[in-house]
This record gives C-alpha cells, structure tokens and sequence, in this order.
C-alpha cells in the first residue's frame, strides 16, 4: 500500500488575482488526488494538504517551479492515509485572520526569526517571556512549558488580550510560537508595531521545531493540535510529559471529542469512559437533548439513558460537573 503524506506551508507573497488563482489551483490539487484546505489571498497563501507520496511530490515540485513560491519551505509528516475528507482551496481577504485596522505585512515588520535551537535556548534564559500565538484549546493540549497562554478562542481576539496584559511582558525579551509560524509572522510584526523592543518567533512554527536534529522537540509538553483529522500530532522526542486534562474529571488525557449536542459542538478532552459516562455531553442540557449524536449512534433507549443520567447523579458528589 502506498504511503500518505501531509504538507504544511505558507508563504507571504503578492497574488495578483486570489480568486482566479484559487480556482485554477482547487482542479490541479484534483487532479493530484490532494485533499486538503488551501486559502490564497492577496498576501500569500497558506495550506494544508495530504496525498500519496507520489502525488506530495509532485505537488511541491509544481509549487517550487512557480517563482512566487520557490522558496517555500514544506513542512513534512508521514501519514496512514489522507488527513482531510474534500479538497478546498479558497479566496480569503487575509491568510489568517486578524481584521487590525492598521494592517501589517509581515514582509516589512516582523519579528527575529529564531532557528529552532535558537529558540530552545532563548526560552531558558531569564528576562524572557514566552507567549503562545495559538487558542486556548491549542494550548490545553500541548505548549512550551511555562509559556504564557492567552485567554482567547480565535486568534483575532489575540491584540486586544495582549493591550489588557501588557503588564506581563513589558522589558522583557518576547518570544512566540504558533503551529507553523504563519500566525507568528503578522502577530510579531504587530507586537514591533505596538513598540515592544526585543519581538521574536520560531521560524517554522512548532512543525520544525519537532523535527529539527538539535532541539527535538525539548520543553514541550502534551502534543500539538492540528486542524486536520489527526487532530494531534506528538512533538517532544525526547520526553513525553501529558498535560491535557479530562474535562470532567480532571485526569490527565489527550483526546479531544466534539459535544454530542450538535448545537453546541464544543471540544472537549474526554476519555473514552467518560465519554460513555456522559454520553457526550458537555452539560446536561447537551446530555438530554432529543438531537444528541451519542444517544441516536448507540441507539440507547429511553430507561437506558435515564439509568445513565442518575449514575451522573450519583457522582455529583464527587465531581463539580
Ligand atoms: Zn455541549
């Protein structure tokens, strides 16, 4: 059976006609067999994709023969099968989306680029903080040790958290990270913009600090959350320290599940037992609702849910939820 790979990438570069360019890219990726999401924009362009080698291989040469991206790095990672179930590739007015009112453009401010050993040894010295560039659910499941973690579930609500807690970095040498360096490239060169003196990023994103020779992946805790169906991906080769926590009772777990109501869809790190103690649901109103996924999958009759229900009951005692 042939192997799959996934490719990750990005690159800041102007595009003349996003639109015309993502629909001509959506029928070449097609016919590559790709699955994936691609955003193409103005700035640049920025995906995600998983194919057979064969076609992986194909697709970065066509890139690199392209002179707007022949230097764009790929991001490797061996995989089963494909990460994605469609292929999209869509016109964005922004690669990630920030809406400042002032935009930046990475490719006049940006933060230091640091290599990814650079980084490993930037975050142990002192007068440094480090922020984490992603969301909260990101962060829950895998971080820098000790790297501070924004209290915000889209990344455009990262400036505002930044202005409200300029306390905690003010003189000190900053340092940020996020998944692939994208988010990274604009959010340093916002922080510069903003007067923070000493602004750096890992260039490449956590994706190359994990597969880099020297810093393998070292002082990084849980695993990485990515917005594929592998949903995580490890990136310490050296220890692996868990500290996902499971959100009903709190023991260390790596899994995340999606709310069983689906109005509400919330993630949730859940172990499988708690998944079947809870029947999914994040609340009870998540638990009893007529459209809950996790009822109508196991075909659960009514006595059988409510059994369920007081063995919730019961514990209550126990837990807060
Ligand atoms: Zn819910």
């Amino acid at each position: 059976m042939e192997k799959y790979q996934v490719l990750l990438y990005y690159n800041y570069v102007h595009m003349n006609d996003p639109e015309g360019y993502a629909k001509e890219h959506l029928a070449f990726c097609k016919e590559l067999g790709l699955k994936g999401r691609i955003l193409v924009a103005e700035e640049g362009i920025n995906g995600t994709v998983s194919g057979t080698i064969t076609a992986t291989e194909a697709y970065m040469e066509a890139m690199h023969n392209d002179p707007r991206f022949a230097n764009m790095p790929f991001k490797i990672d061996p995989a089963d099968g494909h990460a994605f179930k469609k292929m999209h590739v869509r016109p964005r007015p922004e690669l990630v989306t920030l809406r400042l009112d002032e935009d930046v453009n990475p490719l006049e401010t940006t933060g230091n680029y640091l290599s990814p050993q650079a980084f490993y040894e930037a975050m142990q010295e002192e007068d440094t903080v480090v922020i984490d560039a992603r969301n909260d659910y990101e962060y829950d499941l895998g971080h820098f040790r000790g790297a501070i973690r924004p209290d915000i579930h889209s990344f455009r609500e990262l400036p505002e958290w930044i202005e409200e807690n300029k306390e905690k970095f003010d003189g000190k040498r900053v340092l940020t990270y996020c998944t692939g360096g994208i988010r990274c490239e604009k959010f340093s060169g916002w922080l510069v913009k903003q007067g923070f003196e000493d602004v750096n990023q890992l260039h490449g994103g956590i994706a190359t600090y994990s597969k880099d020779p020297q810093a393998k992946g070292q002082l990084w805790d849980g695993k990485m959350y990515v917005f594929d169906e592998r949903i995580s991906v490890p990136i310490n080769q050296v220890e692996h320290v868990v500290v996902g926590k499971d959100y009903f009772d709190g023991k260390p777990c790596e899994r995340y599940i999606n709310c069983a109501n689906p109005a509400c869809n919330k993630q949730i790190l859940c172990s499988e037992e708690n998944e079947h103690k809870y029947l999914r649901g994040c609340t009870h109103e998540c638990r009893v609702t007529e459209r809950n996924l996790y009822v109508k999958e196991h075909e659960l009759t009514e006595a059988e849910v409510k059994e369920r229900l007081l063995q919730i009951e019961e514990n209550q005692t126990d837990h807060a939820i």
